[in-house]
């Protein structure tokens, strides 16, 4: 299996369909083998535009989403950007390669201990020097991470039932945030920008489809077991 040439392939598809629109996503794309952070197992499937699951009952999101998370946050180099929801590691990886550019940093939180060491390992597999612009953190991302905060950009990988209200305090004036909010079975992307006053502005992207954020400020836990 030519996996280079899988990723070529796909990323002239997502550009051909709209998704990847900018040149520093478009070689985030290319740089990260997305194979290194899926299950061995599913590695032939990489490049199949389509989330895998990953243990623990969670999922890599689909490339397209990826994309376009990516390009609705305007990842600039130099931004200190938090991602909630590290899972794999890829999403992180790719935010990773586009702010080191400009000595930025991204600092990840997941729920999921285990999910924490995993994407670790993978990032040290595929791209080890993308490790010193990531920080690590387990635990509940619904909070954000206020040691690190404010953050110019925040994205949410989880499905939320509204904005945290920690994470609009986290996001520095002229700031972006990325989330999915709606039921735990079909959300709408939404984009907030908090202006230089501090007011924020609301707007709708596209419709998805996100494993549900569970803390305190998203799902509690007991929601989640009802069946
Ligand atoms: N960004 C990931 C990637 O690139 O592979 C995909 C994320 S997956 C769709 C959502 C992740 O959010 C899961 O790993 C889940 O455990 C995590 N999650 C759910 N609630 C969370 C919370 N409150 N804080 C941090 N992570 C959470």
């Amino acid at each position: 299996m030519n996996f280079e040439e899988e990723r070529r392939r796909l990323v002239y598809l997502l550009k051909r369909e709209g998704v990847i629109r900018s040149k520093d996503v478009e070689e985030a794309f290319l740089a990260i083998p997305r194979e290194y952070f899926v299950p061995e197992h599913l590695r032939s499937y990489a490049y199949v535009d389509s989330p895998l699951p990953i243990g623990f009952g969670q999922t890599i999101s689909a490339p397209h989403m990826v994309a376009i998370m990516t390009e609705e946050l305007d990842v600039q180099p130099g931004d200190t950007i938090l991602e909630v929801g590290t899972g794999s590691g890829y999403q992180a990886a790719i935010l990773a390669y586009i702010t080191s550019k400009g000595g930025g940093h991204v600092y990840t939180i997941e729920k999921i201990g285990a999910l924490t060491k995993r994407a670790i390992q993978n990032i040290a597999n595929a791209l080890p020097n993308l490790l010193d612009f990531i920080t690590f953190a387990t635990g509940d991302g619904s909070k954000g991470l206020d040691i690190f905060a404010p953050f110019d950009k925040i994205i949410v990988t989880a499905a939320a039932p509204q904005i945290p209200e920690p994470l609009l305090k986290q996001l520095k004036p002229g700031g972006k945030l990325v989330i999915p909010v709606g039921s735990k079975w079909e959300q709408i992307l939404q984009i907030v920008e908090k202006n230089a006053a501090g007011r924020i502005r609301i707007r709708n992207s596209v419709p998805c489809v996100f494993v549900p954020l569970i803390g305190e400020h998203g799902w509690r836990d007991e929601d989640l077991y009802i069946a």
